[in-house]
């Protein structure tokens, strides 16, 4: 049994606040052209929570997408800034919220990656590739060793 912890996350401008209860087990990166074209990044990562388990303050932005499968899903976003919140079916009994924005988002570590078919080819190459500690011109940062790091303990 994986013990249940709680999470919490704001949007970049504050507006929306998310709270959830959630385990371990529930993360995973999407790799699907949605996730890429929504996110203008190579993948997005979620954790799932059931609506008893999910509370929030504020009214985020909601977008519709019939899905490959014919399913509809509400993408939600803050309306002012952008952040990516969740997803969720109609009914709104799942949410898959955006691990980005979330306080614990580096101890969120995905254990399944879905729609590998359409997965950016160069991420098994980022160890490799040239890092910067921060902005361009910083100091230079060992990616390899970021890469072989152990995920930060979730404070147990
Ligand atoms: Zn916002
Ligand atoms: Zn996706």
């Amino acid at each position: 049994m994986v013990e249940k912890r709680t999470i919490h996350g704001s949007c970049h401008c504050g507006e929306i606040s998310v709270t959830a209860q959630i385990t371990d087990d529930k993360v995973m990166a999407c790799h699907c052209s949605d996730c890429q074209i929504f996110g203008g990044g190579p993948f997005r990562a979620v954790v799932i929570a059931s609506a008893d388990n999910f509370q929030m303050k504020g009214y985020p932005k909601e977008y519709v997408k019939v899905g490959d499968s014919g399913n509809s899903r509400i993408q939600a976003f803050c309306g002012d800034c952008g952040t990516h919140l969740y997803a969720a079916d109609i009914d709104k009994t799942t949410f898959n919220i955006r691990t980005g924005f979330l306080a614990e988002r580096h101890q969120l570590i995905p254990n399944r990656h879905i729609f590998g078919k359409s997965a950016f080819s160069w991420l098994g190459k980022l160890a490799n590739q040239d890092w910067l500690e921060a902005g361009p011109g910083s100091m230079p940062y060992d990616g390899a060793s970021l890469m072989k790091a152990e995920p930060p303990s979730a404070g147990e």
